[in-house]
């Protein structure tokens, strides 16, 4: 009788040991995403909000900044500086998202590469003071170059300059949700504001489960994933809820340093395009994927789309 009631307790620990997966937490568009609500009020609270939500769930997120947002023309707005401060206090890492959030598809690889220097005064200030220093860069759009030359120049940069690009396996578009979001509250509309926040979680979790499914199709493995999100005042009420639904799929939340460990982002990619897509796609393209594998992609929902118009 002891033996079973030993392994009755050993098996389950064994089993979910096994299954451990890891995933990052990025956000995009520090020092925050609040669609044209200038309030500091406003903003202070939901980057607190997130802050605390992420720290409570231990999440060891970055934020990737885009510099432009401190600036009113030439002149620094302290309380956006204040932000990025409260996020750093809190022990999370911030990275390079380029000044001004350019495009890379539509500008030189001068214009671009300037822009990324112009990016980073402010951040790495922030993180000297803290005894760390800048790492990695978030591409806006996650546009990296639409031809291998545009691409290569770039990648070469970055390592000139001591950064590491940091890649998105979860893509999806949460900044569309957080739009209507933002836009039912300002109606006040209690029912619908409920409703996008469940529907919300709801596409996250199916886009988690379908990423998952696509890279066991190419790899006949999990992988350690990273999640895309903006510091949005969506994202600030739903970090609880996101935390729950990667908990209850097995994940323990790591640092994009410990994310990059897995070999999978050695992969090679050798397919350049105008899009802005996940890892995983490009690496599905780059091994002769077509069209009818990615049939399965969740989508936003319509009405979703059309709030967000
Ligand atoms: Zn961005």
């Amino acid at each position: 009788m002891k033996i079973y009631a030993f392994l009755i307790l050993i098996i389950p620990g064994l089993l979910s040991f096994g299954q451990k997966k890891q995933v990052c937490f990025s956000f995009d568009d520090l020092p925050v995403v609040s669609y044209g609500i200038a309030d500091p009020v406003f903003q202070k609270n939901l980057i607190d909000k997130l802050v605390s939500s992420l720290k409570n769930n231990k999440i060891p997120a970055i934020g990737f900044v885009n510099e432009s947002r401190l600036y009113n023309n030439q002149s620094i707005i302290q309380s956006q500086v204040e932000l990025l401060n409260k996020w750093a206090d809190s022990g999370l890492d911030l990275g390079n998202h380029t000044f001004s959030h350019s495009d890379y598809n539509n500008i030189s690889f001068k214009e671009f590469s300037q822009d990324i220097l112009d990016g980073e005064t402010v951040t790495k200030e922030i993180l000297k003071n803290r005894n760390k220093s800048i790492k990695y860069f978030r591409h806006p759009f996650l546009h990296v170059g639409n031809t291998k030359a545009k691409a290569d120049s770039l990648s070469n940069f970055l390592n000139d300059h001591g950064y590491i690009a940091a890649p998105v396996t979860i893509d999806n578009e949460d900044y569309l949700f957080a739009l209507a979001y933002q836009r039912a509250k300002g109606k006040a509309d209690t029912n619908l504001i409920k409703k996008i926040g469940h529907d919300y979680i709801g596409y996250m979790e199916s886009k988690l489960k379908y990423y998952e499914m696509q890279v066991n199709i190419l790899f006949g493995r999990d992988i350690n994933q990273i999640l895309l999100l903006h510091a949005s005042s969506l994202n600030s009420e739903y970090v609880d809820s996101l935390a729950y639904i990667f908990r209850k799929n097995n994940y323990d939340f790591v640092s994009m340093d410990e994310a990059l460990k897995d070999d999978i982002f050695r992969s090679d990619i050798t397919v350049y395009g105008d899009w802005g897509i996940s890892w995983i796609d490009k690496w599905a393209l780059s091994r002769g994927k077509k069209g009818s594998f990615f049939k399965d992609e969740p989508a936003t929902p319509d009405y979703i789309r059309k709030l967000a118009e």
